[in-house]
């Protein structure tokens, strides 16, 4: 029976995230995923999508160990628990978690925040690849220099935003509902897909700025680490996000 469910939800998986987007913004983002999670025990880590010293130099080999293994694995962790204290009862998939995100100001603050941690852990994962960085191609390379003027802009003002988050949080590019691209950040595990957010719109690229993610390397220097990740930065996948968030 396990099986069974699993194989069915990797095929809609699969074949769903056309149609799944059509019904709203941002819906199927992390579809690519999906089949990483076990309905029968509530949400679970998704692998990571290459080795823990593949970014290397840029984000260092222990890093990445600790980050997922550890940071990632304890939002999921307690999620699962969280939602067990109000009898969530549904399917643990992706679209799951960005519902939740959309309607968070319904639950608790513990599901805020770790909710907010396995979306933004999920996604960033993909966002990032060795041997990236360069540039966008297709339409999301025109729409950064029509809306940032060039490349370098655009990275200048999404640097910026990183920069400037006091204390923990993230710095995104979205694509509004006006499908227009824009720049922003969140605290904590908060993300623009969240009803509370100031920042809304759909995520295509995320920058986690706690220190979790750069102070073995980086200590203090987070505009060092900033600059470093754009050397990995996965342009194909935010690309792909992209071409979905404004169809
Ligand atoms: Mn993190």
């Amino acid at each position: 029976m396990k099986t069974t469910r699993r194989n069915f939800l990797h095929t809609a998986a699969l074949v769903g995230a056309g149609s799944m987007l059509a019904s709203g913004a941002g819906a199927g983002l992390l579809k690519k995923i999906s089949s990483d999670v076990n309905p029968e025990n509530g949400f679970s880590l998704p692998s990571l999508p290459y080795g823990y010293d593949a970014l290397e130099p840029s984000i260092d080999k222990q890093t990445m160990e600790l980050h997922h293994d550890k940071h990632h694995q304890a939002y999921v962790t307690n999620l699962n628990k969280a939602l067990h204290e109000v009898n969530w009862n549904k399917t643990a998939d992706m679209n799951a978690l960005e519902d939740i995100c959309k309607k968070v100001s319904g639950y608790s603050t513990a599901v805020r925040n770790n909710a907010g941690g396995h979306f933004n852990h999920s996604l960033f994962w993909t966002l990032m690849k060795p041997a990236g960085g360069g540039s966008p191609t297709g339409g999301l390379s025109d729409a950064i220099n029509s809306t940032f003027t060039s490349l370098e802009n655009f990275k200048s003002s999404f640097s910026d935003k990183a920069k400037s988050v006091f204390g923990s949080g993230w710095a995104w590019l979205v694509v509004g509902s006006d499908k227009k691209l824009s720049v922003g950040s969140t605290p904590n595990q908060d993300n623009p897909l969240m009803d509370i957010s100031e920042f809304k719109g759909t995520p295509i690229l995320g920058l986690d700025i706690w220190e979790h993610a750069y102070y073995l390397k980086y200590q203090n220097k987070r505009p060092d680490y900033i600059s470093a990740w754009w050397n990995v930065v996965n342009w194909d996948e935010v690309s792909r996000l992209y071409s979905l968030a404004v169809k």
